[in-house]
């Protein structure tokens, strides 16, 4: 942050996933105490039931666009269906049901049972290099040593081989296009019981192929 406000960077916090609760608090920001001049949100606004997303616009920004259209006329910023009053009426009503069933309270405590039970699960896996996350976002990057970091080679596609295997036993978890990285986003609704069935069926999924790429059981 010091960084930046001595060379007059803006810090644009990117909220698509993190905001609305995921992380177990209001937004991203927030968990991590940073504050940006703009935060570009969309996922969590409307819970997908809907499409919208925007732009929180800070102070700092806000008056450059607010004095210089005075002078210079309003700023050109439209698309044709932006700010549906359909999709807007879905962000409120989400917002509502967030605040009302106390979700980021939940994303919080169910969160830090989540990635409490995904370490106890993988932590000392031969497949996985590391277990990383906050709230109800977590990963499990696997990798072909363990010690010394080293990833596997692309072709195995290990990261596809579970994510497949995973959803063959009832779990969507998403093979990220960086790596061997498994991604998990699940509802903020959560409970810890599902929680327990989350990690059980990954748990055989990285155990299967875990059989099948290195090639020896393994029974963890
Ligand atoms: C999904 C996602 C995006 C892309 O958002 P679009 O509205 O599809 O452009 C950007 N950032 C993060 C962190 C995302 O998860």
């Amino acid at each position: 942050m010091q960084v930046l406000k001595k060379h007059d960077i803006l810090l644009i916090s990117d909220e698509v996933v993190c905001g609305f609760g995921r992380l177990g608090s209001k937004m991203g920001a927030q968990h991590y105490g940073i504050k940006p001049d703009l935060i570009t949100v969309a996922k969590g606004l409307t819970s997908a039931y809907a499409p919208l997303s925007g732009v929180i616009v800070g102070e700092k920004v806000w008056d450059v666009i607010d004095k210089g259209s005075q002078e210079y006329g309003p700023m050109g910023h439209g698309w044709t269906y932006s700010g549906h009053p359909i999709c807007a009426a879905a962000a409120l009503a989400n917002l509502d049901i967030l605040e009302r069933e106390n979700l980021t309270q939940n994303a919080a405590d169910v969160g830090a049972y989540l990635q409490q039970q995904l370490h106890a699960a993988f932590d000392a896996h031969p497949l996985v290099g590391e277990v990383r996350g906050a709230g109800m976002l977590a990963a499990l990057e696997f990798m072909a040593d363990k010690e010394g970091r080293k990833p596997f080679d692309a072709a195995l596609k290990v990261g596809p081989k579970v994510s497949a295997a995973a959803l063959e036993r009832g779990v969507i978890a998403r093979a990220m296009p960086h790596g061997d990285i498994l991604g998990f986003a699940p509802p903020l609704v959560t409970t810890r019981a599902e929680v327990n069935e989350i990690v059980g069926i990954v748990k055989q999924a990285v155990d299967a192929v875990a059989n099948q790429v290195v090639g020896s059981a393994v029974t963890s």
